[in-house]
């Protein structure tokens, strides 16, 4: 048994329970790297476990797709890797176009998309609603990738960080990193329970805070807190069988298998320090409008409940994925700007390789921490 005087040692410590943190532990596992899990408070319980559940590569920049089609085939295979499909399921998701305008633009992403084997199928106004005749008069086409889908967030979130556990990684919440530092060899931390750990590489994978680790190695990246709205309405008769967006947003909706539709638009609001957040009512009852507006059927609907999760955005609405611009041995994976569950699988390997060759397969330039270096 360690007390709080004892240091622990490991190879790699990852900073933050959530999916990204979680599932590079599970991957460094599986290279049999011992690993240290430290969680403010507990696994999952931030954006991980409270997000929309859009498992959605389309829509994604072209510098994400890559990433996202690896992630992709990992969620096909959930119930190997973390022992329960998650409530996955690839329904489709399907962007609608409210103008001629949107129509141009989804017809250019198509064809963007393409190029990274992302098949998407456009469909003008009368063959989306003979598809879909739920969709109302207002739509004017919309594009599909069918394989696309939705999954459980509070599932997905706790299966990975079970299944870190079981694959001998240790979880320690309600252990909050205070100090961290680097001597040049090893990582050494802190936390405020009093737990102390040396570790020679470490992950910072501390989502909206993400930014406050960096900085205590002297590294200043951008990132600020967001909090997008979500709600629930009561359980419906089967309508929606596929998870729906818009382009220019305003409302992303799908509807479970009990009956419920997942709504998100807008923004709620959200103290950083008391790891706090809170829906707007306004925001809320805003994306029920432009749900309306789309699926008419849904208008006397009746929500039920609705919350907030907080996550990080960068300015250029990329996350940071890879190695410090600062210190050796430190790698970010943090500041996905609202679109980290689909890609948090493929994120993880993605860590593990860098762990363990220094390279990733699958390209990152463009998620590199340098983009923001001064100096
Ligand atoms: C409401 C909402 C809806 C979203 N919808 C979608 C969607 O539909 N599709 C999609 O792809 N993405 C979506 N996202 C984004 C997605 O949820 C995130 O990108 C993803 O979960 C980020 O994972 P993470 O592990 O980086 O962050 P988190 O899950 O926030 O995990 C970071 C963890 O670090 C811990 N931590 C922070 N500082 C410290 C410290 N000093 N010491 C110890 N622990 C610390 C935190 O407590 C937290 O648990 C949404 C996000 C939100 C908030």
């Amino acid at each position: 048994m360690s007390t709080t005087t004892d240091i622990l040692d490991t190879d790699v410590a990852i900073i933050g329970g959530g999916l990204m943190g979680t599932s590079a532990a599970l991957a460094l596992r599986r290279q049999q790297r011992s690993v240290i899990v430290l969680e403010q408070g507990w696994c999952g319980a931030q954006a991980s476990g409270v997000n929309y559940g859009g498992v959605r590569r389309q829509g994604r920049s072209a510098s994400q797709l890559p990433l996202s089609q690896r992630a992709h085939t990992i969620w096909q295979q959930l119930p190997q890797i973390i022992g329960c499909d998650g409530e996955y399921r690839a329904t489709g998701h399907l962007k609608l176009a409210r103008s001629e305008s949107d129509m141009q633009e989804l017809l250019a992403y198509r064809d963007m998309a393409a190029s990274h084997g992302l098949v998407l199928e456009v469909l003008d106004a009368a063959a989306l609603r003979q598809r879909y005749p739920w969709i109302g008069e207002r739509a004017f086409g919309g594009s599909l990738c069918a394989d696309d889908g939705h999954a459980n967030p509070r599932l997905i979130a706790a299966a990975f960080a079970s299944a870190a556990e079981r694959a001998g990684a240790r979880l320690l919440q309600q252990n909050a990193v205070e100090q961290c530092h680097f001597d040049g060899n090893y990582f050494g931390l802190q936390t405020r329970a009093g737990l102390r750990v040396r570790s020679r590489f470490l992950l910072n994978c501390s989502g909206a805070w993400g930014k406050q680790i960096a900085q205590q190695f002297g590294e200043v990246i951008p990132e600020q807190p967001i909090y997008p709205n979500m709600c629930v309405t009561e359980p419906l008769p089967p309508i929606m069988n596929l998870s729906l967006g818009v382009v220019g947003g305003g409302f992303y909706a799908r509807q479970v298998e009990r009956g419920n539709v997942v709504l998100g638009g807008g923004r709620g609001t959200g103290n950083l320090a008391l790891q706090g957040t809170r829906p707007r009512v306004a925001s809320t009852f805003a994306a029920l409008g432009h749900l309306v507006d789309m699926v008419p059927v849904l208008g006397h609907a009746t929500i039920i409940r609705s919350w907030s999760g907080v996550e990080g955005e960068t300015p250029d609405h990329q996350p940071v994925i890879g190695p410090s611009a600062k210190v050796p041995g430190l790698l970010h994976a943090f500041g996905f700007c609202g679109a980290g569950f689909q890609l948090a699988p493929a994120v993880g390997e993605v860590l593990a390789e860098l762990v363990t060759s220094g390279e990733s397969t699958t390209p990152i330039d463009a998620f590199s921490a340098q983009r923001f270096a001064t100096q």
